[in-house]
């Protein structure tokens, strides 16, 4: 059992702790990522990535790597019950398409660890628990790991994702279920599936599905459903099929039976070892707003510090802004003193840190939620009005606006 120390680590290899990594050693901060998994995570297969995240991945100096995939013009919305359509244009004002692109996850993981040196990445390595030691007047985060060993840290980030570790260590409680439930695949056609490069939504009570173009092969789809009065541990447990040879029947013969031929073909041709249900779980926006979010040289990032739905699909997006934002506070403190993290700053650092993003991620977690509900709940009066009068005219371009915002350069 030995004990090193440590200038950063980071706990969890997915966005949060691999684009914290990137950040910080654009300012010449070494840090050390410790990753349970054997190897990097790609569960989800996909994401929706919008201008936010690819203005933090241009700071981070990754976007270039990323450049094969397109940006989507237009997003169709039917309604299941009416049978409406809106069209959603991701024109800009100058003509330019400034909408969201897909990525395959894996490809984002890699392209984020290549920037990182090999030894940086620690992966088989589950934290168990955290204390602190004053040293010198400063903090010392004490890291203990499943195996026997103790990591000390001057800064500790926890990026470990919805059941953070790190999280509770500062306070918060698990996130609470949404009540939904969603799954994502992969669909592969492999003489090319021949469609446009729009996403397709599909709403209805209860119901949300969407696909969207990957390559000119590859399509990605989801499907998310509510799924009332199941506990955390029917979600985990036998309720909803785990097969992904089940989920896909359960997919086509239960829940979206109705769905247009086309959404139906899609789910029929996905590679199977993509597919897996996922519970939708949430942190109350006024946790994250008067919550701890850092304490003395510990915080969090990612999903670790603002589980949210994913209808905004920002969860990933807001990840990539974190570590912009904490890399250039953490980076600027290490430059103004000769290149030396100073473990006496780094409460007020970090501070500094989630003073800049609590009330932005509550917003989005709000956000998220009101726009899952709001799409998803029936097709009477009341919702309709909401939906069509208040949503689209006016919630809606708002939160456009929100996810177009730019997180600003990495420059030391
Ligand atoms: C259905 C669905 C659709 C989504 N669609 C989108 C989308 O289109 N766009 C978008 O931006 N976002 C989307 N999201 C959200 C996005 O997937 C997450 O917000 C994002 O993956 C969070 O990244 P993270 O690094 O914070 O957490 P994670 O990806 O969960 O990574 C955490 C890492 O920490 C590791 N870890 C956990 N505990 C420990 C421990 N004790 N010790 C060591 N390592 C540990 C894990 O193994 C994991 O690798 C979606 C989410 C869902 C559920």
């Amino acid at each position: 059992m030995g004990t090193t120390v440590e200038d950063v680590v980071i706990v969890g290899a997915g966005i949060a702790g691999l684009a914290t990594a990137v950040a910080l050693k654009r300012a010449g901060v070494e840090a050390l990522v410790l990753e349970r998994s054997e190897g990097l995570r790609t569960t989800g297969t996909a994401l929706i990535l919008f201008p936010n995240a690819w203005f933090a991945l241009d700071a981070l100096g990754v976007s270039h790597k990323l450049a094969a995939y397109a940006p989507i013009p237009k997003g169709y919305v039917t309604d299941l019950d009416t049978g409406e359509v809106r069209e959603i244009s991701f024109t800009g004002a100058n003509g330019d398409t400034v909408g969201p692109k897909p990525v395959h996850r894996k490809v984002l993981l890699e392209a984020l660890a290549d920037e990182l040196p090999v030894h940086s990445i620690r992966f088989s390595s589950k934290i168990s628990a955290i204390e602190t030691q004053q040293h010198e007047g400063s903090s010392i985060a004490i890291i203990h790991m499943e195996s026997g060993t103790v990591i000390k840290a001057k800064v500790l980030i926890g990026c470990d994702g919805v059941h953070s570790v790190v999280s509770r260590w500062l306070g918060f409680g698990e996130p609470v279920l949404s009540g939904r439930s969603a799954v994502r695949g992969l669909a592969v056609y492999p003489q090319g599936h021949g469609l446009s490069q729009n996403v397709q939504h599909f709403v209805g009570l209860g119901r949300r599905a969407g696909m969207v173009a990957l390559t000119d092969k590859e399509i990605f789809w989801f499907f998310s459903c509510t799924a009332k009065g199941i506990t955390l541990y029917q979600l985990q447990g036998p309720s909803l099929a785990k097969d992904p040879k089940d989920i896909q029947k359960e997919v086509l013969e239960k829940y979206a039976k109705d769905l247009p031929h086309l959404y139906r073909d899609v789910v029929q041709h996905s590679n199977l070892s993509t597919l897996s249900w996922a519970p939708l779980m949430f942190r109350y926006p006024w946790q994250v707003v008067y919550g701890n979010l850092s304490k003395q040289n510990i915080t969090v990032a990612g999903d670790a510090m603002h589980p949210m739905t994913p209808d905004l699909a920002q969860g990933g997006c807001q990840a990539l802004e974190d570590a912009v934002i904490l890399g250039r506070h953490i980076g600027t403190s290490f430059v103004q003193n000769g290149r030396i993290l100073v473990p006496k700053e780094m409460s007020e650092v970090l501070g500094k840190y989630v003073e800049e993003r609590r009330w932005r991620v509550a917003l989005l977690i709000m956000g998220s939620y009101l726009s899952g509900w709001v799409q998803q709940s029936g097709s009477g009066w009341v919702m309709k009005f909401l939906r069509g009068t208040i949503f689209y005219k006016f919630i809606s371009p708002k939160l456009f606006r929100i996810v177009r915002y730019d997180c600003g350069k990495l420059e030391f």
